[in-house]
């Protein structure tokens, strides 16, 4: 065998031939590692289809670059000398192939960065050029900020990437914002566009048997297993949410509906997040998409917003605050997560949506995410570390750069308020407006202190006077507490003993 100049290993989210630590790899002297390791697909109990795509989109990017003449050697789940951690087959293939440089890009989980770092060979780090912002770009922003804001952030990457800019540098259509148009929710006759699916080949249905055989426990179907796993069929589920979602997306972002697992949403953080699409295309493609008068600017720029707004900021806040980040808990919550977040057994009829369709799919959208089950978590005073270990485990997209700060930060408001201002605490009220969830639960919106009033009422109410000496002086919740003040004190006894009640029987192990 030729002698090794480079070994690149490249992990489960790094699956593009655009990949830095890639770059001037030699098919000659260079060889690619892909490692299936049990510590990685097992320290949280992900979800069946997320450790299907991963592996099955690793082991067809293997075969591509096979096919391209580069030499790769795959280690398999079950093979028997695999030593089951990252570290671990490093070291083995070093040991193996004596390579003269070992070449990795940084990861997405701090954990698995530091354990890589710690484990004793002299690794030659490139930095993630999948994102826009590098990590230092991202620290250079922040420093000296207090308290950091999405929207400056991505008023900066707008100007930075030429995105939606007119020729004298302002936004265009005259905002850098048009949140407000994308809270509409669905009218009736209104329906989403029938979801693109993906069958498996012969390839990922070894995958799917051996999932099925190695984590029997772990929660979530397998059935329905449809994404794409290889940059071909991610472009078609891109190309089919250009065509026939992103229209709509714009108005009905924020909207839910039952049985309606996607409506307008894309589908392809999965995809992009492990390096089947790349973020500066999707952006182009939406904006030409706007230019030719395809789309309304409320989509266009909404979901850019997105992509180079959120999901850049979001990873900026996790490298620059890891590993303190994880163990934020402004609130002193104590709580278990409940056990129907694993089953979706609840009769409150937007959790069942909520979770039952993420067991299906390993999926939910934006808003089902922040409140619906989040805001219950939020309510609830749920332990942060075990509702974010919720989501890095069932949803297809989590990986913990992006998953802990939308998590812990954005939805537990965790962090102090570092990520965003306020928390998105809201009661059920906000969830009937934005649904049709409430038109068929066991509990009655319009009620709050009756034993079948909807259990986010009382909760809403119950978290703003438990937590008032901590959000009170916040400015964004000012309207809040002035509502709460202005309520009758016999009608605020009733609001925290409804919420008392609910909280004991979820500490009793009941599902609500
Ligand atoms: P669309 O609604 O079509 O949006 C387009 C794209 O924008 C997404 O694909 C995604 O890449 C990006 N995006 C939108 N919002 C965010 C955001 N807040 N952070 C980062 N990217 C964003 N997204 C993940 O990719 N992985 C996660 O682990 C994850 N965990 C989340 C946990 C919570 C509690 C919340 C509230 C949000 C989380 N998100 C996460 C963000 C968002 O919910 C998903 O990106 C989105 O639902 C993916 O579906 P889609 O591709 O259909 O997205
Ligand atoms: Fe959810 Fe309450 Fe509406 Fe039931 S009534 S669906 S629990 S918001």
């Amino acid at each position: 065998m030729t002698e090794t100049r480079r070994l690149c290993l490249v992990l489960g989210d790094q699956l593009s031939l655009d990949l830095a630590s890639l770059d001037g790899l030699d098919p000659e002297r260079d060889v690619v590692l892909l490692v299936e390791v049990m510590e990685e697909a097992s320290h949280v109990p992900h979800h069946p289809q997320k450790i299907t795509l991963i592996f099955s989109a690793m082991r067809h990017f293997a075969h591509a670059l096979r096919q391209r003449g580069f030499r790769v050697q795959y280690v398999p789940l079950d093979e028997p000398q695999n030593t089951g951690s990252v570290p671990g087959e490093l070291r083995r293939w070093q040991s193996l192939l004596h390579p003269q440089e070992l070449h990795l890009t940084e990861c997405g989980d701090w954990r698995l960065e530091q354990s890589l770092k710690d484990c004793g060979l002299p690794i030659q780090w490139h930095g993630d050029t999948r994102f826009l912002c590098t990590r230092d770009q991202f620290a250079a922003w922040a420093e000296g900020k207090k308290q950091l804001r999405m929207e400056f952030f991505y008023r900066e990457m707008r100007r930075k990437n030429g995105l939606l800019i007119n020729g004298d540098g302002s936004p265009v259509g005259g905002a850098w914002n048009f949140d407000a148009e994308n809270r509409k929710a669905l009218p009736k006759g209104i329906t989403a566009p029938y979801p693109a699916r993906f069958s498996p080949d012969a390839m990922t249905l070894e995958v799917v048997a051996l999932v099925k055989e190695r984590f029997p426990s772990h929660y979530g179907s397998l059935e329905t297993f449809d994404y794409p796993v290889t940059q071909t069929d991610a472009q078609a589920l891109w190309d089919y949410f250009l065509d026939y979602g992103l229209a709509a997306f714009g108005d009905y972002q924020d909207a839910m509906a039952s049985n309606e697992p996607f409506l307008f949403h894309a589908r392809i953080s999965a995809a992009l997040n492990i390096g089947l699409l790349d973020v500066r295309q999707l952006c182009s493609d939406v904006e030409s998409a706007y230019w030719s008068g395809r789309i309304a600017l409320n989509a266009a720029e909404g979901f850019i917003r997105q992509l180079i707004g959120w999901r850049e900021y979001v990873r900026g806040v996790y490298w620059l605050k890891m590993p303190d980040y994880a163990s934020g808990n402004l609130f002193g919550n104590t709580r278990p997560l409940p056990a129907f977040y694993w089953t979706g057994e609840t009769k409150m009829n937007c959790m069942n949506h909520a979770i039952g369709q993420s067991l299906e799919h390993a999926y939910a959208h934006h808003i089902q995410r922040l409140m619906v089950t989040g805001n219950f978590a939020l309510l609830a005073g749920i332990a942060p570390s075990q509702i974010c270990d919720w989501y890095l485990a069932i949803y297809m997209d989590a990986f913990d750069w992006v998953e802990l700060p939308n998590t812990l930060g954005m939805v537990m408001h965790a962090d102090g308020g570092y990520l965003g201002s306020k928390p998105y605490c809201a009661s059920g009220q906000y969830i009937k407006r934005m649904s049709d969830y409430c038109r068929d639960c066991a509990y009655k919106v319009s009620e709050s202190t009756t034993d079948t009033a909807c259990p986010f009422n009382s909760l809403y109410w119950h978290f703003v006077m438990r937590h008032s000496n901590v959000l009170r002086s916040n400015q964004r919740m000012g309207m809040v507490y002035k509502n709460l003040d202005r309520m009758p004190e016999p009608k605020q006894q009733a609001l925290w003993e409804r919420g008392e009640a609910l909280l004991a029987r979820l500490d009793a192990g009941e599902s609500l």
